[in-house]
């Protein structure tokens, strides 16, 4: 299942034929299937849209660097987390997704990756769903993903990303675990943060950055901050130096993610000078910045637009919308 990718117990010829009747039986080797692909030739991106077993569709995204892939993985099908500016939101959450749920998408996309002549060897948890807010099934995974016996992934291959749910930060600083840990900031004030993003309302930024500390200080590791540049809104040198003024002398990475525009939404990406103006602040006050490179604007990869795409059709044809 993890080496040779098998998608049936048919396929296992090494077990005995009693051994593979008896699975076929008694459990199944796959909880999902391909329901949509969209390749990306420009940059080598596949989006896969999963159908899962109840009717719900969550999508995964491999990206390609250099000779080896990421894989981007959902954790939640929809997400309530609210945040303004993301279109996995648009319609609530439907529910968890299961530990297998989350597997399956990465051996989706591995198959992919060999096809294409490479191996996954990072996974991002920041497709669709607050990872954090599915906490057992999401650790399960993680556990999984990296034991020797399946895919041998490294955790510090791995990232999570987060809108920045203090208890579940803290929790995850007291595993241990290695893990790259990415927050979702997008703005350097409470009274814009709360705007953006209704979490900020429960977990104020103070809250955020002490649980941020104590996340570097148990796993020694750097924190990126994800900050969604939205024009108008939070790109402004003034929000610029707000950031920086936030973060100096931190363990911290700021990526600086020009928006991508989602049709239901009002906001607006910033023009790139913009872009490279405010990213200029944070690096002339020695915050390290990187400023997140475009693989999937042509087939839709950005942020469940392609499960809102698909939803919004099914819904309209049954006269839901
Ligand atoms: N729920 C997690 C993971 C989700 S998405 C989280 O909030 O971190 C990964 C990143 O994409 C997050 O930083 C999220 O805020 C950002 N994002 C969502 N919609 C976006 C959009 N339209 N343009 C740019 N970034 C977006």
């Amino acid at each position: 299942m993890y080496q040779q990718l098998a998608t049936s117990f048919a396929a296992m010829s090494n077990l005995p034929a009693t051994l593979r009747a008896r699975l076929e039986e008694e459990t199944e080797l796959q909880v999902l299937s391909v329901g949509q692909r969209e390749h990306s030739a420009a940059t080598g991106t596949v989006k896969l849209l999963f159908s899962l077993q109840d009717g719900q569709a969550v999508e995964g995204v491999l990206m390609r660097y250099r000779k080896w892939y990421s894989a981007c993985i959902s954790s939640q099908a929809g997400c309530r987390m609210g945040c303004r500016f993301c279109a996995s939101t648009l319609t609530g959450l439907a529910r968890n997704l299961t530990q297998a749920e989350m597997v399956d998408q990465v051996l989706a996309l591995e198959r992919e990756a060999r096809e294409a002549g490479g191996r996954v060897r990072s996974i991002v948890l920041m497709g669709t769903g607050e990872p954090l807010d599915n906490y057992g099934a999401v650790l399960g995974f993680l556990r999984l993903v990296t034991s020797p016996e399946s895919l041998d992934l490294s955790y510090r291959h791995i990232s999570l990303s987060t809108c920045g749910l203090v208890p579940g930060i803290r929790r995850l600083a007291r595993e241990g675990l290695p893990l790259t840990l990415s927050v979702s900031l997008h703005a350097p004030t409470d009274e814009l943060r709360s705007q953006l993003m209704p979490v900020n309302k429960l977990y104020p930024i103070r809250e955020l950055l002490l649980a941020w500390r104590e996340y570097t200080e148990r796993t020694g590791r750097r924190v990126t901050f994800e900050y969604a540049l939205i024009a108008g809104i939070n790109d402004s040198l003034r929000e610029a130096h707000a950031l920086a003024a936030l973060l100096k002398g931190q363990l911290a990475h700021v990526n600086l993610i020009p928006l991508n525009e989602v049709a239901e939404r009002e906001f607006k990406r910033p023009r790139p000078q913009q872009v490279t103006a405010f990213a200029l602040v944070l690096r002339k006050q020695g915050i390290p910045t990187t400023v997140r490179r475009e693989l999937g604007a042509d087939i839709s990869a950005a942020c469940g637009q392609l499960r809102h795409r698909v939803f919004t059709r099914v819904s309209r044809r049954r006269g839901e919308l």
